[in-house]
């Protein structure tokens, strides 16, 4: 009888070969922005008539772990009320965080001191929501713009910050005679070039968007837009820009994070996510984006979701979009599920992979 010792050698499955090829297109990216387990909670003081009854905790951000890399824009989409704009003011340190980190190369923000944190400032600035509501409306465009470039460099003469903000106003597409106007004499579109060009004033490394075009005309949406994009291509710029248009984010964004009740449900490259959203949320947003084609739109099926988004005060057992989610089972009552995949693609639900 012969013995025969086949020597086998172990051929990876495609699934492996994949995660490879994910994991060496990845290592090529600088990553800027880490945050890991990130918790933002609030303490309610308690309705109850007795003094020694404990608050209420309401969960704004509860565990929601995301990347950026270097040039790109981290898009967060989710309806109102489910803590996109408290995760971007945690980021900024303008809300505490509760639990967490925030890595910015390397460092964790959460833990540094006021005045390391005063230096990373320059690195990452934010627009706001409102454009006219978030500038003073006694200073002057001039003097706006050029306010941080006054607090971080205070030995610049006054020369120097007025070339400065002229350059910057031309960037961004003000025409610089209108350096001595008021805000109010502005359009909201006007607004909100004012505010990005005071947030590009220090060169930062990254903008945190919150919701910058919610209050403007669509047409005027697609310019800031797009201005955003030119400036991110010649600047080398990073941004996480807020949404709750999905439209707005998949025309924008590298990677996408879909938060509900302060969870990330679905995270993962823009291409990859909008090709195959996985978790029910994300598809119920997505079937609600206008498709160009009126033939495709018309047979379109819109998933409505049924009922409020729940309270973040008493979130519900399990899995938070249980309450709304069209295939939900009993299990999904009990148990929570985590976040799950690679960094191209992971999504936070029992029943998908
Ligand atoms: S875990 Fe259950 S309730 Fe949550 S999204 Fe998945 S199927 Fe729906």
């Amino acid at each position: 009888m012969s013995i025969t010792n086949e020597v086998k050698t172990e051929q990876p499955s495609s699934v492996e070969l994949k995660a490879k090829i994910e994991k060496v297109a990845l290592a090529d990216k600088n990553l800027l922005l880490d945050i890991k387990n990130l918790k933002v909670h609030f303490n309610i003081a308690s309705k109850s008539a007795w003094p020694w009854s404990k608050p209420s905790k309401l969960k704004a951000v509860d565990g929601v772990n995301a990347r950026l890399y270097e040039g790109e824009t981290l898009g967060v989409v989710g309806e109102s009320g489910c803590g996109k704009s408290t995760f971007a003011r945690a980021i900024i340190g303008l809300v505490e965080a509760t639990e967490g980190e925030v890595m910015w190369l390397g460092q964790d923000l959460t833990r540094m001191q006021a005045v390391q944190k005063r230096e990373k400032r320059k690195e990452i600035q934010m627009i706001f929501q409102d454009p006219l509501a978030s500038l003073n409306p006694r200073m002057t465009v001039g003097d706006i713009i050029a306010e941080p470039l006054v607090t971080f460099y205070p030995k610049l003469s006054k020369a120097e910050v007025k070339a400065k903000v002229k350059a910057m106003m031309d960037k961004v597409g003000l025409l610089p005679n209108v350096i001595n106007r008021y805000p109010h004499e502005f359009s909201g579109g006007q607004c909100q070039r004012i505010g990005i060009a005071r947030a590009l004033i220090l060169n930062p490394k990254m903008i945190i968007c919150d919701e910058p075009v919610s209050a403007l005309d669509v047409s005027i949406q697609a310019q800031v837009v797009n201005l955003l994009k030119e400036l991110q291509r010649e600047l080398g710029l990073s941004l996480v820009f807020i949404a709750h248009d999905l439209s707005v984010v998949k025309h924008i964004s590298d990677r996408v994070l879909v938060m509900y009740l302060g969870n990330a449900v679905e995270l993962g490259e823009a291409d990859a996510l909008f090709a195959n959203p996985k978790h029910p949320y994300t598809k119920a947003l997505m079937s609600a984006v206008p498709i160009p084609d009126p033939k495709k739109e018309r047979a379109k099926v819109i998933q409505m979701l049924e009922g409020d988004l729940p309270s973040p005060i008493n979130p519900p057992s399990g899995c938070v979009f249980r309450t709304r989610c069209p295939i939900a089972t009993a299990q999904c009552a009990e148990q929570k599920p985590q976040i799950k995949g690679t960094d191209v693609h992971a999504v936070s639900c029992l029943l998908v992979d």
